[in-house]
């Protein structure tokens, strides 16, 4: 029995020894940053790129390089430039892509600031961004070799702000690391930053799996000030001077801030090896937003703070897709019927058996009546993705789609777990 163990020990650390190898042998330290605007209307989009940089840190797995999830409405592919071996990838959504689901969309064209990180690799490479089409399948949008001794590649700016490792549980490449963005405070607000991201991450930890895993998390908090306190409210014509331009009546809907100054996050977060970037606002306006591998932002002084830091860190890390239907949003059909979604916790049932079916109890109708016999399980219930019919969930209530229950479902649950897993293994 213990030479099986000692050949079993052997087997994990050489795989290991094996994936630091590949790491080193394509990626040297640091991150390339891509720049680019992603620009077009409800029908088209275009991307145009901006500028190459080159950062401090890079704060990913360094053993799980390509990325099998399937999330994200974007995804980017690094090949190696002469024998077009696949040697990173990475799922992603964009503020853009929403924006297109809205009516201004079909009136009119756009440009938005994005950016992709990637380990910076020590050899030339092509670098492609993928975008889902019709029928939802990642098709090449945009592609470009890139030589890592180009000396157009520009150092990221050096910005003059402290920052403060507030849990440290180990190396980077082996933990979730969150960096913190203060968003309108000022100077002297500076110790309440610190105070509220350990107030609304003792709030994350508290909750399954998050607490199960929390020894597995570093958070990183950059101490950079705004000129003015709070965030932009424009429906009341309420405008700051802050660090990252953040606004509430994103799209028009009071609730949903975000900043579209997409380059100036990633100026502040590369101060910090990370894995997902979130934002603090200093407002107690109920609001947030996440989007999956770009952003999470919440207000910090609203008493549902804590419940809507949950919930958008749902969305940033673990790709989770909005389980209401009831509240305004400015997209309209934001989920196609023909298609399944790529979210782990909807379905639409064009493809449930790639979802959560064998979590289902045995005799449990497809789709799941909301009955008492059935609201305490996981079923298929109608309602979910902004819409009341055609696109389903796994369960009657969840931190995904309301802020009456503070756990997240069985579904989601798995999802976030699985995502801890992948960047801490
Ligand atoms: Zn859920």
């Amino acid at each position: 029995m213990k030479s099986l163990l000692l050949v079993a020990l052997l087997n994990v650390l050489a795989s290991l020894a094996l994936c630091q190898a590949q790491y080193s042998k394509w990626f040297s330290e640091g991150s390339l940053r891509v720049d680019y605007i992603l620009a077009g209307n409800h029908d088209n989009s275009e991307i145009y790129l901006q500028t190459l940089k080159k950062e401090a840190f890079w704060g990913g797995s360094r053993s799980n390089l390509t990325d099998n999830n399937g999330f994200g409405e974007y995804l980017c592919k690094v090949f190696t430039a002469d024998s077009h071996e696949l040697i990173y990838s990475q799922g992603f959504s964009t503020l853009f892509q929403e924006w297109q689901t809205t009516t201004e969309a079909t009136l009119i064209s756009k440009g938005f600031f994005q950016s992709t990180n990637i380990p910076f690799p020590n050899i030339p490479v092509r670098f492609e961004i993928y975008e889902r089409d019709d029928k939802a399948e990642f098709s090449l949008k945009f592609s470009v070799r890139i030589d890592p001794s180009d000396y157009f590649i520009q150092p990221s700016p050096e910005l003059d702000y402290m920052v403060e490792k507030l849990k440290n549980s180990g190396d980077p490449g082996k933990c979730v690391d969150i960096v913190f963005l203060p968003e309108g405070y000022t100077l002297e607000q500076m110790g309440k930053f610190k105070e509220d991201v350990l107030r609304l991450t003792d709030s994350l930890f508290a909750i399954e799996p998050f607490s199960r895993y929390k020894d597995k998390f570093n958070l990183y908090a950059v101490l950079a000030p705004s000129s003015e306190s709070g965030v932009d409210i424009p429906g009341e014509n309420i405008w700051k001077n802050t660090q990252l331009n953040s606004n509430f009546y994103t799209f028009d809907s009071e609730r949903y801030l975000t900043t579209s100054d997409f380059w100036g996050v990633r100026d502040l977060a590369a101060l910090a090896p990370y894995d997902q970037i979130y934002i603090l606002a200093n407002s107690p306006k109920y609001g947030g937003g996440g989007i999956y591998n770009h952003y999470s932002l919440t207000t910090v002084d609203n008493e549902l703070s804590p419940h809507v830091f949950v919930h958008e860190f749902g969305h940033g890390f673990a790709g989770l897709g909005d389980e209401y239907y009831t509240s305004d949003v400015a997209y309209s059909d934001f989920y196609s019927t023909k298609t399944e979604p790529w979210e782990p916790n909807l379905t639409t049932l064009v493809n449930f058996q790639s979802k959560w079916e064998l979590m289902l109890k045995p005799g449990t109708p497809v789709p799941t009546p909301p009955t008492p016999e059935f609201i305490n399980s996981i079923g298929v219930f109608e309602g979910g993705g902004y819409v009341a019919k055609g696109v389903y969930r796994p369960a009657y209530n969840c931190r995904m789609k309301s802020n009456t229950t503070d756990r997240f479902c069985d579904v989601c649950e798995k999802a976030i777990e699985k995502m801890i897993l992948q960047l801490t293994q």
